[in-house]
């Protein structure tokens, strides 16, 4: 047995409280290494004098009162089995060790000094046990229930459409100029998300989230200037109310996006810094690293400068960095936090850029949105492994670009095979808590990325397949606006195309898929959280991939031949040939 590959932490994805008193014990073995884990366990306080109990814990004079569950296999990734045990424990207190049994017959004790030979197992549990020493419900990683069942719906405002003409920045573009360059203004404003409430019910979504829509100068909103203003070319605060009480009314939650990170060089903040330098006031809310300061234009407005005396977002003058352990830029963002709460009840934060900003600050600004607003979302910008945003104190969910990136590269670049994806899913799953999983944010797009039907090179059957695919997996769901429609666009500034709400340009049957995948989704949402994923099939040669999510079950052809398939249920969504059978790019999902 190659016990160097044995893994297990408490208190992380490996051990943690589920529910109230329900624990979820993981333990990592190199792949195809063991034979069989079984979790030993029992409250640390519960002992029998009487020389009664489980052979495996006892003493010379005394018996640990645990008990034996054998763990199960939950998923396997590239190099590891993981295997988890639930154990539910009305004590709330939990000491545990692993009896492992490799494949070649070797059986060993883990235990939280470390592995040793099975016999010497009989003290383990006095001595060496790994302790969750008292379940805190306070600890608990927990995200709103609401989150579940939501279908996400992504605007980016100066993109989703016009309501309002008198608002419009100077030298607007045609709203059916399909070519935006970096710069261009196309006039979308938040009267026009009104207007449009109907056309996101009818798809069926659930969740609005709105890049950037305080006061900025780009067409994108990212360098604010103002974290207190709705945008003068989106409208007032009044108009956003009415938007968000409409939204509300209809079920609809809505999340914000806080460009904390940085802050737009147009803030009277910076522009208090370039005026008076050292002497400014705003001097320590930054990261400057020698004076003179200088701004963009003397690095002759440059868009990218790496010869900067401040630190910034990537190397764009324009978005000096917040120095978010100054007292008073945390109380200044903090309040901005509660602020839109507060007076607008908005119901989730996005946040920009959130990796780089420090921890202390992102726990802080939880508890005030906790403080806020009861089951308050919260959602990171991580590209990368984000466990530690992810412990229950900071952020509820992180944008999961890997998770969808592994998808994206088997199905539409092939990039992957088909096991080098199932492995990658499989190993994402396992960095997170069940909870953290059922409300990650799952896109296929995003005003970062070209759009899924580019990727897919034009193949609206295989982008169908890849959405039905991706809405079968833990986590939820968003629709980049304009995906409904079909709408095409390459890395940014391409896919933020203005949105076609021209009848004759919109793919009116694409339109039907979504909605119906919508109302799949939305149906069957708390099967999709609380069920595990489990891979029955997947075949590299023929492509065919067959998945449970508890009830249900999906087959996808990712190959070159049409296959018959078993029928095993009603299906619930599908896309077959007219004889049945499941063609290349085809799937059908049963329930
Ligand atoms: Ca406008």
């Amino acid at each position: 047995m190659n016990t160097a590959a044995l893994y297990h932490r408490p208190e992380s994805e490996f051990a943690y409280l589920y529910t109230q008193n329900e624990v979820h014990v993981r333990v990592r073995a190199a792949k195809e290494d063991i034979k069989k884990v079984t979790l030993i366990y029992g409250d640390p306080y519960s002992w029998s004098t009487s020389g009664v109990g489980n052979a495996d814990n006892q003493d010379t004079q005394n018996v640990w009162l645990s008990h034996k569950k054998v763990m199960q296999k939950l998923a396997t990734t590239e190099t590891s089995d993981y295997f988890e045990a639930k154990v539910s424990v009305p004590t709330k207190r939990l000491d545990y060790v692993f009896v492992v049994e490799g494949a070649d017959g070797e059986k060993i004790i883990l235990t939280d000094k470390g592995v040793m030979p099975y016999k010497r197992a009989l003290l383990i549990s006095k001595y060496g046990a790994f302790r969750l020493p008292y379940f805190h419900e306070v600890d608990r990683f927990q995200a709103p229930e609401w989150a579940h069942d939501r279908v996400w719906y992504q605007i980016f405002p100066e993109r989703f459409a016009n309501g309002d003409t008198s608002n419009d920045p100077e030298n607007v573009k045609a709203w059916t100029d399909t070519a935006p360059d970096r710069q261009d203004f196309y006039g979308g404003d938040l009267q026009g998300v009104l207007d449009h409430l109907d056309h996101l019910s009818t798809l069926g979504v659930n969740g609005i989230y709105f890049c950037p829509v305080f006061k900025a100068s780009t067409n994108h909103k990212y360098d604010t200037e103002d974290y207190l203003a709705i945008d003068p070319h989106f409208g007032d605060k009044k108009l956003f109310k009415k938007v968000i009480d409409a939204a509300h009314a209809r079920g609809i939650k809505v999340m914000l996006d806080a460009v904390f990170n940085h802050i737009g060089d147009t803030s009277p903040q910076w522009q208090d810094v370039l005026e008076n330098q050292e002497r400014s006031r705003y001097k320590d809310w930054f990261h400057i690293n020698s004076f003179p300061v200088v701004g963009d234009e003397a690095v002759d407005n440059a868009e990218v400068s790496e010869n900067l005396s401040y630190d910034t977002f990537a190397f764009t003058p324009h978005m000096p960095k917040l120095n978010t352990a100054n007292a008073e830029v945390q109380a200044y963002l903090l309040e901005i936090a509660a602020y839109w709460i507060r007076e607008f009840d908005i119901d989730a934060w996005r946040l920009d850029v959130a990796d780089e900003v420090d921890h202390a600050f992102w726990k802080k600004f939880r508890a005030v949105c906790d403080a806020a607003k009861d089951d308050f979302y919260i959602l990171g910008e991580v590209w990368h492994s984000a466990q530690p945003w992810l412990v229950g104190d900071e952020f509820s969910a992180v944008m999961n670009y890997t998770y969808t990136g592994a998808i994206e590269d088997y199905f539409l670049t092939h990039k992957l095979t088909l096991s080098q994806m199932i492995a990658t899913l499989n190993e994402q799953l396992m960095l997170y808590r069940k909870q953290t999983s059922q409300v990650m944010f799952n896109v296929l797009d995003s005003h970062d990325t070209p759009r899924v039907l580019t990727v897919a090179k034009g193949d609206k059957d295989l982008m169908r397949q890849v959405e039905a695919f991706t809405y079968l997996q833990p986590g939820v769901p968003c629709i980049y606006y304009g995906d409904e429609f079909a709408m095409t666009g390459g890395m940014d500034p391409d896919c933020r195309k203005p949105m076609v709400w021209a009848a004759e340009k919109q793919d009116h049957a694409m339109f039907a898929f979504f909605k119906e995948l919508v109302a799949f989704r939305k149906m069957w949402a708390r099967e999709l959280a609380e069920s595990e994923l489990d891979w029955l099939r997947a075949d590299e040669k023929s492509g065919l991939i067959e998945l449970r999510r508890g009830a249900l079950s999906g087959v996808f052809n990712t190959g070159k031949k049409a296959v018959s398939y078993d029928k095993r249920g009603k299906v619930q969504l599908s896309q077959l040939t007219a004889d049945g059978k499941i063609a290349p790019k085809g799937f059908v999902i049963f329930r």
